[in-house]
C-alpha cells in the first residue's frame, strides 16, 4: 500500500525546508490515501516534491510531526530503535552527576512527542502525540533492550495530550515497580521519586544544574524556596550550608516528601520550615509582616503554556518577582525561573526588570540559567527551549 500523503498549500513548504519539524493544519491543502491518526505520511510541497515523512495527528492543529527528512528512511521499529540508541548514547556521554536524567527530549532528539526519563533502574515513558502513541510498544521493546530497566512506567497524562484528542494513560508498561521507594541520586543527595503520582514524570530533572548552583551560593544565608515541590532546591541549599530554609508549596503531599528528603540526607530538620499554602498569599503575608531573607528561589509552575496566554502569565510572574525582591536584604540573591513556553528569555527579563522598577529596588543580573544538557534544544526547534532563569543580586 502506498504511503498516504499530505500535500501542502503553495509556499507553505518553507518552514519544513528550514527543517522545522511541525506541519500546521493551516499549511495542508489536502490529504491523499486517507491517513489515520498515528500513520506515517509523506509530506509533499504543492509542486509535488518530497519534503519529509511524518506522523499524522488528526485532531491536532499540529497536523503532522516529522520523523525523517530522508525519503529512503523507513519508519519502522528499527528506526525507533536507532533514534533511541542515539539519544541514550548522547546522554551517557554527558557524565551527569546523577542517575536521573532525561534520555529522550522529544523533537530535539528526532523523536517528536516522545519523552523518556530515567530514575536509576526505572524508566518513565511519555507519549504526547499520535505518532508516539502508535509506536508505544516498539518504544518499550527497544528501551528494554537498550537499558534493561527493572520497570518502564508510563506517564502519558500531560495536558497536551488533550490537544491531540488522546485520553490520559498511567501505568506499568514493562517489568514491575520495586516495593521500596524509588530514589534518585543527584550530586550525592538522594531524592524520593513518586513515579505514579508525582508531577511530570516524578521529579524536575531539568533544574539539576540550577539546584547545584543554588547550593554553592547558600552558605550562611536564610533562604526561601518558593514553589518547592519535593524540596529539590531546599535540600541542596541546606547541604550547601544555608542557615535555614523555608519551603512554600500548595501541595501537602509534595511537602511531606520534601521533609522525608531532608531526613534521608541527614540534614537538620530544625533548620527547615514548611508552609503549605498559596505562594502569592504567603509572599504577601511575609511582606506585610516585614519578614526578610538572604536568598529566594522562585520556581513556579507553567503560567503560560502558549504565546496566547503570555499576557496573563506576565502579570503572575511580575507579581511574585516584585514580592520576592521586597523580601530580600541588601546583597540578597533571587533565583527566578519561568518554564512557560509562551514566555521567552527576553520577555522574562523584561518582566523581572519591571518588577524591580516597581519595587523601587536596584538589582543586577549575575547569571542566566536554563534547562540541563540532558534537555537539549535542536537548533531547528527553538520551541524545545522552555526553562529560563535569572540570578539576580539586589
Ligand atoms: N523547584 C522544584 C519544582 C517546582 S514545580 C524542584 O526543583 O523540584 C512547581 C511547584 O509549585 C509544584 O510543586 C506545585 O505544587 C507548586 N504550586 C503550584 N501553584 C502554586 C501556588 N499557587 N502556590 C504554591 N505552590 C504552588
Amino acid at each position: 500500500m502506498p504511503t498516504p500523503k499530505l500535500i501542502l498549500a503553495p509556499g507553505r513548504e518553507r518552514s519544513l525546508q528550514r527543517r522545522h519539524p511541525w506541519v500546521f493544519a493551516s499549511a495542508v491543502a489536502r490529504a491523499e490515501g486517507s491517513p489515520q491518526p498515528g500513520d506515517t505520511v509523506d509530506i509533499h510541497s504543492a509542486r509535488g516534491e518530497f519534503l519529509a515523512s511524518a506522523a499524522y495527528s488528526h485532531p491536532s492543529q499540529i497536523r503532522a510531526r516529522v520523523w525523517s527528512w530522508n525519503q529512503d528512511e523507513e519508519i519502522d521499529a528499527a528506526f525507533i530503535h536507532r533514534r533511541l540508541a542515539a539519544a541514550i548514547a548522547s546522554r551517557r556521554a554527558l557524565n551527569l552527576p546523577s542517575n536521573g536524567m532525561r534520555l529522550v527530549h522529544a523533537e530535539s532528539d528526532g523523536l517528536p512527542g516522545i519523552v523518556v526519563d530515567q530514575y536509576g533502574g526505572a524508566l518513565v515513558l511519555q507519549c504526547l502525540s499520535w505518532g508516539a502513541e502508535r509506536w508505544r510498544e516498539p518504544l518499550a521493546d527497544a528501551l528494554m533492550e537498550l537499558c534493561q530497566p527493572d520497570v518502564i512506567f508510563e506517564r502519558s497524562d500531560a495536558d497536551i495530550r488533550e490537544l491531540e484528542g488522546l485520553p490520559p494513560r498511567v501505568g506499568t508498561l514493562r517489568g514491575a515497580q520495586p516495593a521500596e521507594p524509588l530514589l534518585v541520586t543527584e550530586a550525592g543527595l538522594q531524592f524520593e521519586v513518586d513515579l505514579a503520582g508525582g508531577h511530570k514524570t516524578g521529579f524536575y530533572l531539568d533544574q539539576r544544574a540550577n539546584r547545584m548552583l543554588a547550593s554553592s551560593l547558600a552558605a550562611g544565608r536564610q533562604v526561601l524556596d518558593c514553589f518547592s515541590y519535593t524540596g529539590g532546591f531546599a535540600t541542596h541549599m541546606l547541604r550547601g550550608g544555608a542557615a535555614g530554609v523555608t519551603l512554600v508549596d500548595d501541595s501537602a503531599a509534595a511537602l511531606e516528601l520534601a521533609a522525608r528528603n531532608l531526613q534521608r540526607n541527614q540534614l537538620p530538620a530544625d533548620k527547615a520550615e514548611f508552609i503549605d499554602g498559596d505562594a502569592f498569599q504567603v509572599l504577601r503575608r511575609f511582606r506585610d509582616s516585614g519578614r526578610q531573607f538572604d536568598m529566594v528561589v522562585l520556581d513556579p509552575p507553567k503560567f503560560a503554556p502558549t504565546r496566547a496566554t503570555a499576557e496573563r502569565a506576565a502579570r503572575g510572574y511580575k507579581d511574585i518577582n516584585l514580592l520576592a525582591l521586597k523580601l530580600l536584604r541588601p546583597g540578597g540573591l533571587l533565583l527566578t525561573f519561568s518554564c512557560s513556553g509562551g514566555v521567552d528569555a527576553a520577555l522574562f527579563q523584561k518582566i523581572v526588570a519591571g518588577a524591580a522598577l516597581d519595587a523601587g529596588i536596584d538589582a543586577r543580573i549575575l547569571g542566566r540559567m536554563s534547562q540541563g544538557a540532558d534537555h537539549p534544544v535542536a537548533l531547528n526547534f527553538p520551541e524545545g527551549e522552555y526553562l529560563k532563569g535569572l540570578l539576580i543580586e539586589v
